[in-house]
C-alpha cells in the first residue's frame, strides 16, 4: 500500500478479505461507503505468512489519507470527540463534575456509557476541547451527547412548626366572643437532607434528621361563656331592646379572625332583612344617614343626655330633629357599612362614652 508492504499472508483470498474488513472499518469510521479501490495492491511472494490479519487491516486504515488514530471520547457507543491526548478529553470531563459540585455534594457521577480508548477517527472529528464541552454540556439540549449528571448532597433547611390553641372559657366575655390573650408563634425544625439532583434539578430527598430548634408557643385564647339576654320586653332601665334577635356579639374587647382585638362599642343583634328597629326610648333624632362603617345610621338623643346608636340599617324612616317614642319603628335592618351580615349594630353613650347596653336593657 502506498509502496509499503503492511503484511504476508498466505492466500490471495484472505488478503481480499482483509481488505474488505478494512473497507468496512474505514466506512464507519468516515461515515460513508469506503472503497480501497487500488490503494492495496496484493502480489505473490517468497517468504513466510506471518502477519496477524487484524494487524495487516490496522496498517491499511492507518495509511488511508483523512484517517486518524488518536484518543477517542465515545457516548452511549458513539465519537463525541477526539484527541492525541487522552487527558484532554478527561480534563472536559472534570470540568463538567466541577460544575454540577457544590460544597454540600456528597456523591457525583455520570449516568451515561462513556469510554475513551484509542481509535482511528475521521478528519471531521471533534477535536476541538471547548467545542466538544459544548456538545457534552449536560443542559445542552440541542447536542445528542450532552450528559446526565447525579449528583448527591448533604443540604439543611428550615421548617415551620404550628403552633397549637389553647382556648379558655371566661364568664367575663359574652359567648360568641373571644379574646387572644397570648399571641401563638410558630417554631423551627432544622432538617438535614440526602438530595439527589439529575443535571442540578432537584430529583428525591431522604430526610436524614430533624431537630426543632424552637419550640413553638402555644396560643391562648379567652372564650366567653357570659350567656346573652335575647328577650325583647318592656323597659327596665328605661330602654327596651330595638330590635328581636340573637345577640352575635357582645360589648367589650373582640378578636376578628386575622384583626387586632378591638373594642367594640355595642352590641349586634342579628334578624333579617327589613326586620323593624324601633327607638329604645323617647328622644330626638340626631344623625339619620351614612357614617363611615357604621353605614345607615340612625342617633336618638335622650332626656337624660344618653344617645342610643342604630347602624347598618337597610332603609331609615326618621330625619334628624324628629321627635320619636318609645316603640316608633325609626328604621329596617340590613347590613350597610361594615357588617358581614344582617344585624343592628345598637349603642348606648353616657356622655359621649359607650357603655354596655346589657346593663341598661331589660
Ligand atoms: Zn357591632
Amino acid at each position: 500500500m502506498n509502496g509499503e508492504v503492511v503484511g504476508q499472508v498466505k492466500s490471495k483470498a484472505e488478503a481480499t478479505e482483509i481488505i474488505s474488513g478494512a473497507e468496512k472499518r474505514l466506512t464507519k469510521i468516515l461515515g460513508y461507503d469506503y472503497s480501497l479501490g487500488g490503494a492495496v495492491s496484493v502480489s505473490a511472494d517468497l517468504g513466510e505468512a506471518g502477519s496477524r490479519r487484524d494487524e495487516v487491516e490496522t496498517a491499511i486504515i492507518a495509511g488511508v489519507s483523512g484517517v486518524r488514530g488518536m484518543y477517542a471520547m465515545e457516548v452511549g457507543g458513539e465519537i463525541a470527540g477526539a484527541s492525541e491526548n487522552p487527558e484532554e478529553l478527561f480534563g472536559v470531563l472534570k470540568d463538567i463534575i466541577a460544575e454540577y459540585t457544590t460544597e454540600n455534594t456528597t456523591d457525583i457521577k455520570f449516568m451515561d456509557n462513556i469510554t475513551v480508548r484509542q481509535a482511528f477517527v475521521s478528519a471531521d472529528t471533534c477535536m476541538d476541547m471547548s467545542l466538544l464541552r459544548t456538545l457534552l454540556e449536560p443542559s445542552n439540549k440541542s447536542s445528542k451527547y450532552a450528559l446526565t449528571v447525579e449528583s448527591t448532597r448533604k443540604e439543611r433547611r428550615t421548617e415551620d412548626v404550628p403552633f397549637t390553641i389553647e382556648e379558655r372559657e371566661d364568664d367575663t366575655i359574652y359567648v360568641g366572643d373571644s379574646y387572644v390573650f397570648t399571641p401563638g408563634e410558630h417554631g423551627q425544625t432544622l432538617i438535614t437532607e440526602s438530595n439527589t439532583y439529575i443535571n442540578g434539578v432537584l430529583r428525591s430527598a431522604l430526610v436524614l434528621d430533624s431537630v426543632v430548634i424552637k419550640a413553638p408557643v402555644t396560643q391562648v385564647v379567652a372564650v366567653g361563656t357570659k350567656p346573652l339576654s335575647r328577650s325583647v320586653s318592656a323597659s327596665a332601665g328605661g330602654y327596651i331592646w330595638p330590635a328581636a334577635g340573637v345577640i352575635t356579639s357582645g360589648f367589650g374587647y373582640r378578636q376578628l379572625s386575622g384583626r387586632a382585638p378591638e373594642h367594640h362599642k355595642g352590641i349586634d343583634i342579628a334578624g333579617v332583612r327589613g326586620q323593624s328597629i324601633v327607638a329604645a326610648a323617647d328622644g330626638v333624632v340626631t344623625y339619620a344617614g351614612i357614617l363611615s362603617t357604621y353605614g345607615e345610621l340612625v342617633k336618638i338623643q335622650h332626656g337624660n343626655g344618653d344617645e342610643t346608636y342604630y347602624a347598618h340599617c337597610s332603609r331609615i324612616l326618621v330625619s334628624v330633629g324628629e321627635r320619636v317614642s318609645q316603640g316608633q319603628e325609626i328604621a329596617k335592618m340590613g347590613m350597610t357599612g361594615n357588617a358581614t351580615g344582617v344585624h343592628c349594630h345598637f349603642e348606648i353613650r353616657k356622655d359621649g362614652t359607650p357603655v354596655n347596653p346589657l346593663d341598661w336593657l331589660p
